[in-house]
């Protein structure tokens, strides 16, 4: 076995109990240029989507096994890797999109993140790496559609990202930061405000039956009428009932049971703008990239 720079990085994740599979490479078309090996000249992922002569089901064929692993990267020596994320959290810094800036905002705001793994990514970015909370799921966003902020993308369970020494589409590979290298950097856990931020409980994990039917049947006071709309129109709207009718439920809730009610522009409104973010972060969650 020849162990190429690719394939030793697929056994160091390995190593780490990561997963992977293998996606499309880039080659030198007759141009000089670097196009995908997929041969589609109008694909839209150079490099980033998997290469289903290998791996037929993608995603679903990331392994931790390495004999795998080796004959995968040993047969197909321009393949990129991919690493399924889930186990990991890794924050995608896109400063194409503002992340860099976004970033930049957020620290300010919350404190710098905390000494982790970070890989230089071919394309000027940056995956930043965590581990995930105990028993929340920490799916994907996109940070301009319900996520953390504009240029941050999550990867998380159900998701992959592109692991270093893969050749990106600029020419240049993903690279581990060398201050930042998992031989000698700890993977810190995600930061608690970003968890809150993304957090979306397990089934389960979320609030007793109990809770919800104290809720429905005793409401609520003056200050907490406005959560509680909130919460009560997530619910709902999560189990997939239709919005409509989640409106019109809240609405009569609202007067029935809320001391004092609170006007109805205001429910339509609360009910109106957590559609919104619902209806995105189902988005999210099934645009896998
Ligand atoms: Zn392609």
């Amino acid at each position: 076995m020849i162990e190429t720079p690719r394939l030793h990085e697929a056994l160091r994740l390995v190593g780490y109990g990561l997963s992977v599979f293998p996606l499309q490479g880039m080659r030198a078309s007759p141009s000089g240029t670097l196009v995908c090996t997929c041969g589609s000249p109008k694909c839209e992922h150079p490099g980033k989507h998997p290469l289903p002569a290998l791996a037929p089901n993608g995603l679903k064929n990331a392994t931790t096994c390495a004999d795998t692993v080796e004959r995968w990267f040993s047969k197909a020596r321009l393949a990129n890797i991919g690493m399924a994320t889930g186990p990991v959290i890794v924050l995608d810094v896109d400063p194409r999109h503002g992340g860099d800036e976004s970033l930049h905002q957020l620290e300010a705001a919350y404190g710098p993140l905390p000494l982790t793994w970070r890989v230089l990514t071919g394309g000027g970015g940056e995956h930043i790496f965590f581990l995930p909370p105990d028993g929340i799921e920490i799916r994907n966003s996109a940070g301009d559609r319900g996520g953390l902020a504009p240029g941050l993308d999550i990867r998380g369970v159900g998701g992959y990202v592109v692991a270093p020494s893969s050749l990106h589409v600029s020419g240049r590979t993903y690279e581990w930061s060398v201050d930042h290298h998992p031989d000698e950097t700890p993977l810190a856990p995600l930061p608690d405000w970003m968890m809150a931020a993304l957090a979306r409980p397990q089934a389960g994990a979320a609030r007793s039956a109990s809770d919800w039917r104290q809720l429905i049947s005793e409401g609520v006071t003056n200050g907490s009428r406005n959560d509680a709309v909130t919460r009560l129109t997530g619910h709902l709207l999560r189990r997939f009932v239709d919005p409509t009718m989640v409106h019109e439920l809240v609405q009569a809730w609202n007067l029935a049971r809320c001391a004092p009610p609170l006007q109805p522009e205001e429910v339509t409104k609360a009910v109106a703008s957590i559609a919104r973010k619902e209806l995105k972060r189902r988005e999210a969650r099934d645009g896998i990239r």
